[in-house]
């Protein structure tokens, strides 16, 4: 080992696993040593709601790298390995392997920790400062783990929160024939991506059955003996209080960045709360990255710092980090555009860029359309809503959001448009392809941008 280089990378998630690639990919000689504290190697979280219902079968499924593919690829996995401390000074990582304790030098050293869940308060959730049985969080295969064998013995569950994760598992509950009802404290679905009206859209796509309790807090678990037998839900606006019988509850409410091992080794922690990077994935510590769900970046529109939470921008990250910390060079965009997608009941769902709460210092204009997927005499057209929205001063697009047919193809057209900071006067006459049976003479993107060139010409 004493004469290459020594890459260490903390945790082998999606940014681990992805940095670890890259630095292969860019250095053939270094040692990459990846240190992973579960027993798991590199698996997609965003497969594991789909595991609830049995669409993805099994949970070993979700595995995306096994040990053997790193060992294959000369890539040191270390499981079951604890990071409990970084001395920036002599450069050295000192961490834990089943009771062992090693220690390993670094000449570059990236932080991949990712996100903790962020648990609400909530009276009765915790006993002994332990959150108790019959709440879990869905974030690893040992959260999922949980509810399946969980879901054996139940009929009913409460999802507390509306957001992607929080849908997406309430769906697959209510697919595996469990009564579900979703709270949410805010007043519309998915609060933190769509806007209101994009939302409701949303909300009618949903079964009526799969209730959804908006402007409600969670504030109380009542508990039979040792298991749990309801929760309340508190109207914001009345005050009134409704409890929800239940069996088990997944709490779908956020997370918050893994910093404590970086904070402690000195890493800058940013106004976000995530380890601060610049546009390599540099910390401002010497010879340290950080990549993924434990680190801040900038907002490509707002500039704003933010956490992003992503699969999709922690790879990016990752990418940045594994080839610059093996002596490439890989620059990211001055920010984010924080491109997202999911599917509800078959309902295709898409988005780009703030919502227009997260815009209130902008001067936006917006518009919406309802269009078709074929010209309206082909048979089989499926509907598409899509939203924009523009900066007034440089006509620039600032967000989109999109429900229904191809709307993450649609949406991720757009990012490109964000991305070469393309105007809506350009944009609005992009050439789409068309025949009757694949789609319409004038894609509904080009349609809601030729309402906003209108509104902008009258102003
Ligand atoms: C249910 C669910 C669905 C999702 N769906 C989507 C989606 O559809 N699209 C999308 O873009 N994103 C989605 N995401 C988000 C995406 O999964 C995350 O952004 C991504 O997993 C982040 O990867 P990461 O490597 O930064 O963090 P993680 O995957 O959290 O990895 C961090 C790793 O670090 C390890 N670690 C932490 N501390 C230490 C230590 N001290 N020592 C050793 N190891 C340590 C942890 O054990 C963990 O394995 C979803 C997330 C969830 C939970």
């Amino acid at each position: 080992l004493e004469n290459k280089e020594n890459i260490v990378i903390i945790g082998c998630g999606a940014s681990g696993g992805t940095a670890a690639q890259f630095a292969r990919k860019t250095n053939r000689k270094s040692n990459i040593i990846i240190l992973e504290k579960g027993k798991y190697p590199q698996y997609s979280k965003c497969g594991i709601p789909y595991v609830i219902s049995g669409i993805i079968p099994e949970k070993n499924d979700l595995i995306e790298f096994s040990e053997e593919w790193f060992k294959k690829a000369n890539i040191q996995l270390s499981l079951k390995t604890i990071v409990e401390k970084i001395d920036t000074k002599k450069q050295l990582i000192i961490a834990k392997k089943e009771e062992k304790r090693i220690e390993i030098k670094y000449d570059k050293l990236i932080f991949a920790t990712g996100a903790k869940p962020f648990v609400p308060p909530i009276q009765n959730l915790k006993e002994d400062n332990k959150i108790i049985k019959g709440v879990y969080s869905l974030r690893t295969i040992n959260d999922l783990e949980k509810i399946l064998s969980t879901i054996k013995k139940s009929k009913k569950a409460v999802v507390i929160g509306a957001g992607f994760i929080g849908l997406e598992t309430a769906e697959n509950l209510y697919k595996k024939n469990i009564e579900t009802v979703v709270i949410e404290a805010l007043d519309h679905i998915m609060p933190n991506s769509f806007d209101i009206d994009m939302s409701k859209v949303l909300k009618e796509k949903i079964p009526k059955d799969l209730e959804i309790l908006t402007n409600h807090l969670a504030t109380r678990i009542n508990k039979n003996h040792d298991k749990i037998k309801s929760i309340i839900a508190k109207n914001k606006k009345t005050n009134e209080e409704t409890e929800i019988h239940t069996d088990f509850i997944v709490l779908a409410t956020g997370v918050k960045p893994d910093v404590k091992l970086a904070k402690e080794a000195g890493c800058e922690i940013g106004d976000a709360g995530g380890i601060k990077v610049n546009n390599k994935s540099e910390t401002n510590i010497k010879n340290i990255y950080a990549a993924g769900d434990c680190t801040e970046y900038y907002d490509y529109i707002t500039a704003k710092p933010k956490t992003i939470g992503l699969g999709s921008t922690a790879v990016r990250q990752a990418i940045a980090a594994g080839i610059n910390s093996s002596g490439g060079t890989y620059i990211l965009p001055k920010g984010f555009l924080s491109t997202y997608t999911s599917e509800f009941f078959n309902v295709e769902i898409a988005g780009v860029g703030p919502s227009q709460k997260d815009l209130n210092e902008f001067d936006i204009v917006n518009a919406k359309y309802n269009g078709l997927s074929h010209p309206h005499y082909f048979p089989g057209g499926k509907p598409i809503t899509i939203k924009i929205l523009v900066d007034k001063p440089t006509g620039m697009i600032a967000g989109a959001q999109a429900i229904g047919d191809k709307a993450a193809q649609r949406i991720n057209t757009i990012a490109c448009a964000i991305l070469g900071e393309m105007d809506i006067e350009t944009f609005r006459k992009l050439e789409t392809a068309y025949a009757p049976p694949v789609s319409p003479t004038l894609e509904a993107e080009t349609i809601v941008c030729d309402i906003i060139s209108k509104k902008l010409k009258k102003i």
